[in-house]
């Protein structure tokens, strides 16, 4: 990194931000609901806090460091490489902060090309690929870079792989921010390549084609963007060692797993696979915890469970995922999704849309499970809580 500043620490602000992080984003009604060991009863209701939810170590390092840049650099232009993380009310504060968006959720945006010299630009908590490090390095500004520590060690694992001569095979979402920086890292060693599988489905063609069992051109036309520049099936597949994007299904990245080791073993027989399969789980601790504290807030017997978080949040979406195997699961990005009495706007997993179901509070008694993903600042699932209370008549009690 010479010739550029680069800062990856911080810049030692936290005092001075503190104020403005809290204001932004503190809840006293969680709090309530911490303290009283993430349960509490008013009118009818009983509100079950996850005992893990929302902002994980590496959405609050990266927005403490953003807060702290635009301290650091008044007069600075400053930008985001895109989203810092995958909540909108953090990156609308951001924007208000004067923070500007080089490449926005839609596909627009200025791009790097706008980034000056003197400018200051931040990397998000997924980090960027290894060609647009390259690209701003070549720009000479200020680097803030706030790549999550998890996110770091996947790339080493894929390095690893890659180095070794086996393709990475992610587990991931091809268009996502990090899986995207994670598989570009295949492209720093000689011959290195990638595939990223979203699920068992794709990973099921996989196999095949590993078995030869497959279509080739079938493998191409579903995977031509989410794998390397002239992948070939019959040569890439022979060698695979498994990676997760962070924030997948923790039990279906370890399926995933399972099935290409057991394909690679039909084709090349068991006393081979230590030479052609290698697995490292890379779901990230606060993923983990929060997948974890769901089975057991669902333990806890909630009639329905109310997720918070953007749509875009992969992790959000498995928190939705895993409640809806068990309770009626409304994955909501905020509190304007309360449309009313009655009525609430949601996304069901899978779904590419929003749906709106009408009479989703049932009369009575009722038990609703909270949660929030690693993005999802604590006022918004205060906001939340605080609106379901007044459809009953009720104010949260703080
Ligand atoms: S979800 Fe995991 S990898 Fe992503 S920022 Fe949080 S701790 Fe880091």
């Amino acid at each position: 990194m010479s010739g550029i500043a680069y800062y990856q620490r911080g810049f030692g602000l936290k005092e001075a931000i503190g104020p403005a992080l809290k204001a932004d984003y503190h809840s006293r009604i969680v709090d309530r609901l911490k303290a009283s060991d993430h349960r509490v009863e008013i009118s009818g209701l009983t509100f079950l806090l996850a005992r893990e939810f929302g902002f994980c170590y590496g959405v609050d390092r990266a927005v403490e460091y953003a807060y702290e840049t635009r301290h650091r650099f008044p007069d600075r232009t400053i930008h985001l490489t895109g989203e810092i993380i995958h909540n909108p009310h953090v990156n609308a504060r951001l924007r208000e902060m004067g923070i500007r968006f080089l490449r926005e959720s839609d596909g627009g945006g200025p791009g790097l090309e706008a980034v000056g010299p003197e400018d200051v630009v931040i990397l998000p908590a997924f980090g960027v690929t290894v060609g647009e490090m390259e690209m701003l390095r070549a720009r000479g500004c200020i680097l803030v870079d706030t790549t999550c520590g998890s996110v770091l060690n996947v790339w080493k694992n894929v390095d690893r792989f890659s180095a070794a001569g086996f393709t990475a095979l992610i587990h991931g979402k091809y268009s996502h921010e990090e899986t995207r920086a994670t598989a570009s890292r295949t492209g720093q060693h000689p011959g290195g390549r990638y595939l990223v599988v979203r699920d068992r489905d794709e990973t099921g063609l996989v196999c095949d084609t590993i078995r030869m069992q497959g279509d080739a051109s079938l493998f191409l036309g579903r995977f031509a963007k989410a794998c390397s520049p002239g992948f070939d099936p019959d040569v890439d597949l022979g060698r695979i060692g498994v990676a997760n994007q962070t924030t997948m299904l923790s039990s279906e990245s370890l399926e995933i797993q399972e099935m290409v080791r057991l394909a690679l073993r039909d084709r090349y027989g068991e006393a081979e696979l230590p030479q052609r399969f290698r697995a490292f789980d890379t779901i990230c601790s606060a993923t983990q915890d929060r997948q974890d504290a769901v089975l057991e807030m669902i333990g806890r017997g909630p009639d329905l469970v109310v997720v918070i978080g953007g749509y875009n949040s992969s992790n959000t979406t498995n928190l939705a995922a895993i409640a809806s195997r068990s309770v009626p699961t409304y994955h909501i990005e905020d509190v304007g999704c309360l449309d009313g009495p009655g009525l609430i706007r949601h996304k069901l997993f899978g779904a590419a849309s929003e749906t709106s179901t009408r009479d989703w509070l049932p009369d009575g008694p009722v038990t609703i499970g909270l949660t929030a993903g690693a993005s999802t600042p604590n006022n918004k699932i205060g906001e939340v809580v605080a609106a379901i209370a007044t459809l009953r008549g009720a104010a949260f009690p703080v």
